[in-house]
């Protein structure tokens, strides 16, 4: 941490916060400027206490940690990007993964058609929603207990990968069997202790950035499942909460593009939730891909106008392979991109 002090500091403040510094571990180096007087502090600042209750001492102006919040997730730890395999299926360093699905499981016809059609475009990995956390009590909250053995018949007859949002502990349970990987949702994106039980069950985790958390919060929140052991993890930006109603969310591909930079962690795009309305969901896919994303997650549905949740912005899966045609020749020129140096 570097700790600036106000201008005109006395010797005497100069030698208490180095005191302060020392005594909580760390080891002070002042460099004196012609105006101001800046105290450097060696020590690891993810073990250590963190020095910024010196923020409360008279003569300090300011207190700049040094150190990220996050390492494992972070490039410096694992230069080259990793890759998470669902069910065999890999997203992540240069494989591009499009996942689709119904928002959520409405009844056996509905996801029975919805993965069929899927996975006659070649769709690998399914959204199979049996809980919906919803934003108001007296909206659909997904078929819960029905939605599970939907889902435990489906599999049986589709070679298909799924991806369930869990969303509370114990919720961990029941999905353990049917699931291939797991989905945090926005709203619980820094829900610290569901990450840490997520993490134990061992299996892929999809997290989506929170609605209004920043790139350093969406990666610690990462940070959180790595150190408990869950290595396999795939961030998704799904938009911001904004200003601006002319989006459901606010799509942020600057966040995609830093966060690749400063993770080695794959990175899917979610246009569904950004856009809110389906006639935008092919321009917010064609972005995600070209700024970056290793895939996209799309909410696609066999009859999107009767949809029980989300039905502005659901594909129709009849008509998916038209939507997947229309973005291959981005994809194509995304992977020959991938194949590129960055530049630094
Ligand atoms: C979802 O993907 O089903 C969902 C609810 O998305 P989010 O958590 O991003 O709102
Ligand atoms: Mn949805």
């Amino acid at each position: 941490m570097i700790i600036v002090l106000k201008r005109n500091s006395s010797d005497t403040d100069v030698a208490t916060v180095s005191d302060m510094v020392a005594s909580l571990r760390y080891q002070p180096r002042v460099i004196r400027g012609t105006e101001q007087t800046v105290v450097a502090c060696i020590g690891d600042e993810l073990s250590h206490q963190s020095l910024e209750v010196l923020r409360n001492l008279p003569a300090v102006e300011s207190v700049f940690p040094v150190q990220k919040k996050f390492k494992l997730v972070s490039r410096e730890y694992h230069p080259n990007d990793s890759v998470v395999e669902v069910r065999g299926v890999k997203i992540g360093g240069g494989h591009m993964e499009i996942i689709a699905g119904p928002c959520a499981i409405e009844s056996y016809d509905q996801f029975r058609t919805a993965v069929r059609d899927l996975t006659a475009c070649g769709i690998r990995i399914v959204r199979a929603m049996p809980f919906k956390p919803r934003t108001s009590p007296y909206d659909f909250q997904g078929l819960k207990q029905d939605g599970l053995q939907i889902m435990r018949d489906i599999r049986k007859e589709f070679d298909v990968a799924m991806v369930s949002e869990v969303p509370g502990p114990d919720k961990i349970e029941p999905l353990l069997e049917l699931t291939d990987m797991f989905q945090v949702g926005a709203r619980n994106a820094q829900n610290y202790d569901l990450l840490e039980q997520i993490a134990k069950a061992g299996k892929p985790v999809l997290l989506k950035r929170g609605l209004a958390s920043t790139v350093e919060e969406w990666l610690t929140a990462a940070e959180y499942l790595i150190v408990n052991n869950c290595p396999q993890v795939v961030l998704c930006e799904r938009g911001l909460r904004s200003f601006d109603p002319s989006t459901r969310n606010l799509l942020d591909l600057g966040a995609v593009a830093v966060a690749r930079q400063l993770s080695h962690l794959p990175i899917l795009v979610d246009p569904s939730h950004a856009a809110g309305a389906r006639r935008l969901v092919p321009a917010l896919s064609r972005a995600g891909i070209a700024v970056g994303a290793d895939g996209l997650i799309v909410e696609a549905h066999p009859d999107p106008i009767n949809a029980f949740s989300d039905a502005p912005q659901q594909l129709e899966t009849g008509k998916f392979q038209a939507f997947l045609d229309d973005l291959a020749p981005w994809i194509e020129l995304a992977r020959k991109e991938r194949r590129r140096p960055e530049p630094a």
